[in-house]
């Protein structure tokens, strides 16, 4: 399998360069050739495990892995789960069911992809000879998760820029109390669009990014929309087959990654009622699917953090699909939303191929309280924009995308009393290691070349 550029002037790349450059040359986003068609085989994949689900689905697209090690690497990727299940359903009731996928690490379903990813970047320095320096900005869950899946790794250096005081104490922590000494995080002054402007500068010095082996973590990697996939199947096979067809997987959402996963799984034969996607005030993608107009507004800080963003920026890959796989068209729309910062969208099969919702931070805290008492199960506040207008659909999947436990305050806050995670508490342990730095390209070039 080759995989192509969503803007189309870039050559065919095999799995392991594409998930190793991350953003396509031409500045579009890698997607397979074409997507297979899984449906003659999903339905003999129930009852597989989950590492074993992940590598019969990933035979199909790491084509260039061998198929004894790609499992091998699989099985070692997920060992860090805490759940035997990885990815646990669990029925609220007969209408509603919650994917747990915060049993990874960090507790938040970026572990998914990031520990699978992780892997994928030791084998590259292995066979390659040629040590890598990992660089991300984040505002709390990617970069926990991307450090945990490179926690230790010989030949990978990885900085993490993440701006001073705007993340949780607790995200801190997981960032800073590692004690690996091939984790740098980098805490900058500013906000997340601050680091983010700052390391996009870093990258375009392309003289510098290949004399240190720059590599991008980031929410576009095609290795991590893959990765995401397999658990709505995993999730899809558990349900009885007559339900399989009626259900929608209710999404949390920002980035549009997670959801749009879903939906790929979806084009190659798993047959779903549908996908909404759940937002929360920064509410571009339902005011999209709502009305059909995009249009970047700015960032308001929510009570889930995680989905305060405005530019999803994994949206290029759903226009692509969306217009036949049309790269002049998706080059020109988003040429378009670079300029003008919005577009607006007519066309009615497109907007229909998703439902959407919205919600704001005074009825996630109601959300909270009222599914804690309808089932007796708590949700972190991701979690809750799932729970939205539940009662226009037949049957659905939540995605719970973070534990409670790492959004202490809120749940203390709304249900009086406090979700704790073994795995948190022992970060306190720990001493915090972190390296404050202007957000600002020079300082962190030099700060990376003084490591190397
Ligand atoms: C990252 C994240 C999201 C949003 O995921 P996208 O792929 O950006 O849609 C939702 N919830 C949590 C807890 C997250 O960490």
């Amino acid at each position: 399998m080759k995989f192509v550029s969503t803007r189309g002037q870039t050559e065919p790349h095999s799995f392991l360069e594409a998930v190793k450059v991350g953003l396509a040359p031409d500045g579009g986003l890698f997607v397979p050739e074409s997507l297979p068609d899984l449906s003659g085989e999903l339905r003999s994949w129930a009852g597989k495990s989950y590492p074993e689900l992940c590598a019969a689905f990933f035979r199909h697209f790491a084509t260039d892995i061998p198929e004894s090690e790609l499992k091998e690497l699989i099985v070692d990727a997920y060992s860090r789960f805490d759940h035997k299940e990885y990815a646990p359903l669990v029925k609220l009731d007969a209408k509603i069911d919650v994917l747990e996928l915060f049993h990874g690490p960090t507790l938040a379903f970026k572990d998914f992809a990031l520990q699978l990813l992780g892997k994928f970047y030791e084998r590259q320095v292995a066979l390659s000879g040629e040590s890598i320096n990992v660089l991300g900005a984040t505002s709390g869950d990617t970069g926990a998760a991307a450090i945990s899946g490179l926690l230790g790794k010989p030949g990978v250096n990885i900085f993490i820029l993440y701006p001073d005081g705007r993340v949780s104490p607790l995200q801190e922590r997981q960032m800073t109390c590692t004690e690996a000494s091939n984790v740098y995080p980098l805490c900058v002054t500013g906000s997340f669009d601050d680091a983010q402007a700052a390391l996009k500068e870093v990258f375009g010095d392309k003289a510098y990014s290949q004399s240190v082996r720059l590599s991008a973590v980031n929410s576009i990697n095609l290795a991590r929309i893959l990765a995401q996939c397999v658990y709505y199947i995993y999730a899809w096979l558990q349900l009885p087959e007559a339900i399989r067809e009626k259900t929608t997987f209710v999404v949390p959402t920002g980035n549009f990654g997670n959801v749009l996963a879903g939906w790929m799984a979806s084009q190659m034969g798993m047959n779903v009622a549908g996908f909404r996607v759940a937002t929360n005030q920064n509410d571009i993608l339902d005011r999209f699917f709502s009305s059909g107009n995009y249009s970047v507004g700015d960032v308001e800080p929510s009570l889930a953090p995680s989905m305060d963003i405005q530019i999803a920026s994994n949206f290029e890959r759903f226009l692509y699909y969306t217009t036949g796989e049309d790269a002049a068209k998706t080059r020109e729309t988003m040429s378009e939303i670079k300029e003008r910062k919005a577009f607006s969208c007519e066309d009615t099969e497109v907007l229909h191929s998703m439902s959407s919702s919205r919600m704001g931070d005074a009825e996630i805290r109601e959300t909270i309280s009222s599914v804690y008492e309808r089932f007796g199960y708590v949700v972190d506040p991701h979690t809750a924009c799932g729970f939205k207008d539940l009662d226009t659909l037949e049957h659905c999947v939540i995605l719970s995308t973070a534990h409670p436990a790492k959004f202490p305050n809120v749940v203390e806050e709304t249900l009086g009393q406090t979700s704790t995670h073994p795995s948190l508490d022992a970060l306190k342990m720990h001493d915090i290691i972190k390296f404050p730095l202007p957000s600002e390209a020079n300082s962190i070039k030099e700060f990376i070349a003084s490591k190397q």
